[in-house]
């Protein structure tokens, strides 16, 4: 018992969900002493969906194991291939089958909201209906610090990221780069030799929304902003971090293979938005700048740059996506000192 509650204290000790992910299966590891057990989430779009393993540990691992935060989608398996998996996630109930001489426990992981994974657990005994009680009492309160931790990440309006974690998550994100500090300064269009990871950061901001907000009241506004954060989502991939910064400005921090690449997913995002029927409000467009995130980047140094060129697609007319690097190089805008001493968050 008292191990339990050890394990259940150090879980929520972090506020970090990939730290917590990797506790809770130790802490099965350790109750249950099973062969492996694993979590796995089910990411992408419907229809598209493939399991990313968030935390593994067999027997005689020394430490878990996990996709990395930016796995090509393609390398992961797809959904339809673990469809003990699904039919857990579906039914929303435990799964318990023989696997050769081994038996395999499924236990779903929801949010408030839905289900959105699953832990799974191979073990050489049945699991008896008390040690599913413990699994499902342990998976309980991990679900509801989890909770916990949305809630004080997430914009309540349209669910995604606030503006509070952006400076925390983009170092993390931008961090994982090996030899981060080799990666060259290069907001200058040439494609990379090799599969260094590039990472980029675009400004959203609608156009005149102050007069979607005059005509038709704040309630409909606010609504044009959470159908708007759905097109982001249905326009990015999901491993993308998109934000809302307050007021009708967005944020994306997407990892790329250049800046075609980028330049594409955000070209998809002002189409998406420009031929979606707003319910009511009708038609509206948004202005976009982007950057490549640089190897000595503060967040708000990329920021800033990405800023910038949004305020040029602004008074160029707007409904419109202009890279950074490209303003530069083409005259239209001068280049400045880094803001990165400045904090602005
Ligand atoms: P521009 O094309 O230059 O971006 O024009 P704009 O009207 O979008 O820009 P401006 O920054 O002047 O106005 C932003 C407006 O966004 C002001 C305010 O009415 C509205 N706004 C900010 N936060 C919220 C919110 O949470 N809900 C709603 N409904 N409106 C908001
Ligand atoms: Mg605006
Ligand atoms: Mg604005």
């Amino acid at each position: 018992m008292s191990e339990v509650v050890d394990h259940l204290a150090e879980m929520t000790g972090f506020r970090d969900r990939d730290v917590m992910d990797v506790t809770l299966v130790s802490a099965l590891r350790d109750l249950l002493e099973p062969l492996s057990v694993a979590i796995f989430r089910c990411v992408g779009e419907p229809g598209q969906e493939r399991w990313l393993t968030r935390a593994r540990l067999e027997l005689a691992d020394a430490v878990a194991t996990a996709d990395p935060l930016w796995a090509d989608p393609a390398t992961l398996s797809p959904a339809e291939e673990h469809p003990v998996r699904l039919h857990c996630m579906r039914s929303r109930s435990v799964q318990q089958q023989r696997v050769g001489e081994a038996w395999l426990s499924l236990f779903p992981i929801a949010t408030d909201r839905e289900v959105v994974g699953v832990v799974e657990v191979h073990t050489t005994l049945k699991l008896s209906p008390a040690m599913q009680r413990m699994v499902g009492s342990v998976l309980r309160i991990y679900h509801n610090f989890q909770g916990l931790l949305e809630y004080s990440e997430r914009d309540t309006l349209t669910g995604l990221l606030n503006r509070k974690t952006f400076e925390e998550s983009f170092l993390k994100a931008v961090g994982e780069l090996p030899a981060h500090a080799a990666v060259p300064p290069c907001d200058d269009g040439r494609r990379h030799e090799g599969l260094r990871p590039q990472y980029y950061l675009g400004v959203i901001d609608i156009d005149h929304f102050k007069s979607v907000n005059d005509r038709f009241g704040h309630l409909i506004g606010d609504e044009v902003l959470l159908l708007l954060s759905r097109l982001m989502r249905s326009s990015f991939r999901f491993h993308d971090l998109l934000y809302r910064f307050g007021g009708e400005e967005f944020v994306a921090l997407m990892r790329c293979e250049d800046q075609l690449d980028a330049a594409q997913a955000f070209e998809r995002l002002r189409l998406n938005t420009e031929h979606y029927l707003f319910p009511q409000v009708g038609h509206i467009t948004v202005s976009v700048g982007f950057t490549q995130v640089r190897a000595d980047d503060s967040p708000t140094s990329a920021f800033d740059r990405a800023d910038k060129a949004v305020y040029h697609a602004k008074e160029s007319g707007r409904n419109q996506v202009h890279n950074y690097a490209d303003l530069i190089r083409s005259g239209q805008m001068q280049e400045q000192a880094q803001v990165s001493t400045v904090e602005l968050f």
